[in-house]
């Protein structure tokens, strides 16, 4: 039953990890499945992570949805974006710096 209690070692890596996807607002599905698949890098990729609310934001010029500035393509009306020349404020700055 050695391979068992891995699993369960893994399946803990891997709430942890999606524990603190989940304070961070980051997609929790994702860092469980990171953390579970490689429990010590994982779950500290996950506390270094970057929070998303701290990411710039841009505006879709096609269809006005805002996303986060890395996309490339608007998932409202499915344009190619380039990189904006104006970015937005991050939702961390909009919500008045309510740094934790
Ligand atoms: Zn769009």
């Amino acid at each position: 039953m050695q391979g068992l209690g891995l699993l369960v070692i893994m399946f803990f890596f891997g709430l942890g990890g999606a524990l603190i996807a989940r304070a961070k607002g980051n997609p929790v599905g994702i860092w469980f499945g990171i953390a579970f698949l490689v429990p010590v890098a994982g779950l500290i990729a996950a506390v270094f992570s970057r929070a998303a609310v701290d990411e710039p934001r841009r505006l879709c010029e096609n269809c006005g949805k805002v996303l986060p500035i890395s996309d490339t393509l608007c998932t409202g009306c499915g344009m190619d974006l380039e990189y904006p020349e104006q970015q937005l404020m991050s939702r961390r700055d909009e919500l008045g710096g309510r740094r934790g």
